[in-house]
């Protein structure tokens, strides 16, 4: 029985929050920071028009809160970021003080490989500071191969498009392996496959901006292959690690619960979004990372239909309990451990991240409770950070930074979660 004490929670249970190096690290050199550089004023320029028509997910915000940002061409440069790469032993002091054991960050695939079959041996020798500096803080690393940025010689070679660039990628799986494998408890492989495909290949809001169904089938079919063999590859050379890949995963609902044709609507839209993918790599998972932002409703057309409040400063609708039917879902179709890795919302004033978080427990409490394999919390982000084509504006941080001075600074609803932490694991 669920009780509101959440004494559900094991003991060896991950809390934490999340990163990627591109939108923290600062001055990284791959496809997204070259894409940035080409568009940001086009993209100030189009703010406007972008934010109201690329909103799929619910009502756009208001344009007056985030105007003076989203026109400025400075917002969509990743540029010097929030120094991360630099800051990173005092960011993970961060964790420690919000009581905290467990943190996720990608490594930048293009620092460790700037050139072709090149190694950058300085960028090794930061990464494996970076771990040490985890585990010297009692901090579990939780790595990230690939968190959608790629070198710009893997970009100039048609990408995950084309199936024998993925020797190259095999490459640098082995060479992290072999570098950190022994240091490692959990590696994701890839960041939302789905995402980056709809994104990048449906859409072409992002590099390399193709529009092209074929192609976007071929690169999503190669993700799959991507993982399978990537996974592979990391248990022969490190077997003790834990593998999975993070997967967006949505929680959708008919609109009208009674009509069959909604809750065909739901069918198609999980069998693509959700489960396409990972009925392809389930073989082939320890556990499976699942980034939970959004419960959608859909009308017989696969429209979104979602109540207009209450939404983020993205203006998704937000609906945080659906995690529990989410995770009942995931848990009955896959029989796997699941760890939360992202999850969060873009909350410049902290209106609603306290509550986000509270209906987020109460969620994963009930779901231990009915038996669900879950083993940890990742809270997307740690740090305010670079929120891809939307540049800088939207504050997704449990951690605010100031841009100018680099001063970080906990936010209230992150200070009442580190009480929530402590409460549960004391
Ligand atoms: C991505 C993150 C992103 C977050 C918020 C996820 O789709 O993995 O990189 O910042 O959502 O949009």
């Amino acid at each position: 029985m669920h009780n509101d004490k959440r004494t559900n929670f094991p003991k060896d249970f991950l809390w934490g929050a999340s990163t990627s190096s591109h939108q923290v690290e600062g001055n990284t050199e791959n496809q997204w920071s070259a894409w940035e550089k080409a568009h940001a004023e086009q993209l100030a320029q189009d703010a406007q028009k972008r934010l109201a028509h690329l909103y799929t997910l619910g009502k756009p915000p208001s344009w007056e809160s985030l105007a003076l940002d989203a026109t400025d061409p400075a917002n969509y440069i990743s540029g010097t970021g929030v120094n991360h790469y630099e800051r990173y032993k005092e960011d993970i002091s961060l964790l420690r003080s919000l009581n905290m054991n467990a943190f996720r960050f990608s490594i930048e695939w293009s620092r460790l490989e700037p050139q072709e079959n090149q190694w950058d041996e300085d960028a090794i020798e930061h990464y494996r500071a970076y771990i040490a500096e985890l585990k010297r803080q009692h901090i579990e690393p939780v790595l990230t191969l690939w968190h959608w940025t790629i070198p710009i010689w893997f970009a100039d070679k048609g990408g995950f498009a084309k199936k024998q660039n993925l020797s190259h990628f095999y490459r640098y799986v082995d060479k992290v392996a072999e570098e950190f494998g022994t240091e490692l408890q959990y590696v994701l492989i890839l960041n939302e496959p789905n995402v980056y495909t709809l994104a990048s290949y449906v859409v072409g809001f992002w590099p390399p901006e193709q529009k092209n169904l074929l192609t976007a089938f071929q690169v999503f079919h190669n993700l799959a292959l991507a993982h399978n063999h990537a996974y592979k590859r990391l248990k022969n050379i490190a077997p003790t690690v834990q593998v999975g890949s993070a997967i967006a995963l949505a929680q959708t609902y008919a609109h009208n619960a009674h009509n069959p044709l909604n809750k065909l609507s739901v069918y198609i839209k999980d069998y693509m979004w959700n489960w396409w993918f990972l009925n392809r790599t389930r073989h082939h998972l320890d556990f499976i990372g699942v980034n939970f932002y959004s419960a959608d409703y859909l009308d017989w057309r696969l429209r979104q239909k979602n109540p207009e409040r209450p939404h983020s400063d993205l203006g998704w609708y937000m609906e945080p309990g659906a995690l529990y039917d989410l995770l009942l879902q995931v848990d009955q179709k896959y029989h796997l451990p699941t760890v939360i890795t992202e999850n969060g919302l873009a909350d410049e004033n902290d209106t609603y991240r306290k509550w986000w978080i509270e209906q987020t427990l109460t969620a994963m409490d009930k779901a231990l409770a009915s038996g669900v394999r879950l083993k940890g919390y990742l809270h997307w982000s740690l740090i305010d950070n670079f929120e891809w084509a939307y540049g800088w504006w939207p504050k997704f941080g449990l951690v605010e930074v100031d841009r100018i001075t680099g001063k970080r600074k906990v936010r209230k609803s992150a200070e009442w979660f580190a009480k929530q932490i402590r409460g549960i694991t004391k």
